[in-house]
């Protein structure tokens, strides 16, 4: 504005000095800002980074250093802490009154596909089983051994799971390169000497081997394998229908069975659902 007016010739030079004036203020106070959001930017980033940094940090350090168990677990819970418990507490607050999950996750025990990384499940979402090659015993498997209460661990968590937390979603995730299921799919014909609790364990998915092994014969055993990995999933997907509280939800269409697998060396997941028929599959 002050270029379009017209200034008296006498005031000219004190109009001049206040436009001066003025500018110099309107420009220290932009740098300042520009200087302050620099900051603020500044501060957030070297935050975020140190999230970003400490994993590196937490697996050792140096290549060649020497691996502190306990370093590695303070350093851990101090992560955890920092990034995501003290940068939350209304979040975690409200988790500390009670849990909701959504999902009720089984996963394998194999420590390259916990649920919590690869699909980025925080505090209080998943509800969780993790055990060899990830699989749900039939419910008859639970109770026809009364007497040992077989996989009773597996079924108190459906149980809990279905009935008090009423979670909407069962989701079991089979994954690449499982070592549980390679063992299924060659002992015995190996020859090896047998576990005291993995085969036994494994024999739980004794269907999807035999369903594998007569239809796909021809594969090689690295194929057969992977598709083991799926049926087994499929196959517990349906012994989850054997448990009563879970064939009510499902039925009520309060509960929703779903297959996914994790494929860690292509970086892929697959999901699916039974409905009870198998849903097509969705790559992501
Ligand atoms: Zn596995």
């Amino acid at each position: 504005m002050l270029y379009n007016e017209v200034i008296p010739e006498e005031l000219a030079s004190t109009r001049i000095e206040a436009f001066i004036y003025i500018h110099n203020m309107a420009k220290q106070f932009t740098e300042e800002l520009i200087s302050g959001l620099k900051k603020h930017l500044s501060d957030k980033e070297e935050q975020d980074d140190s999230c970003q940094k400490l994993p590196l940090e937490l697996l050792g350090g140096e290549p060649n250093a020497c691996y502190d168990p306990v370093e590695r677990i303070k350093n851990g819970f101090i992560r955890f802490k920092t990034c995501k418990f003290d940068k939350y507490p209304e979040y975690f607050q409200e988790l500390a009154e009670g849990q909701h999950p959504k999902f009720l996750v089984f996963a394998c025990s194999d420590s390259r596909v916990s649920p919590s990384h690869v699909l980025d499940f925080q505090p209080g979402e998943a509800f969780m089983v993790r055990n060899i090659a990830n699989l749900v015993p039939h419910f008859d498997q639970l109770v026809l051994y009364a007497a040992q209460l077989r996989y009773s661990g597996v079924g108190a968590t459906i149980e809990y799971a279905v009935s008090n937390l009423k979670v909407e979603n069962i989701l079991v995730i089979g994954h690449s390169r499982c070592g549980g299921i390679e063992r299924l799919m060659s002992f015995p014909e190996d020859g090896s000497a047998p576990y005291d609790f993995i085969d036994e364990w494994m024999k739980i998915a004794l269907p999807a081997k035999l369903k594998v092994k007569a239809e796909h014969n021809c594969l090689s055993p690295e194929e057969q394998n992977a598709l083991c990995e799926k049926e087994a999933v499929n196959l517990s997907l349906v012994n989850l229908l054997t448990y009563p509280y879970v064939q009510k939800a499902v039925a009520d269409k309060t509960l929703a069975l779903r297959g996914g697998y994790y494929d860690f060396v292509k970086g892929k997941f697959e999901l699916w659902q039974l409905n009870p028929e198998v849903t097509p599959v969705i790559i992501i």
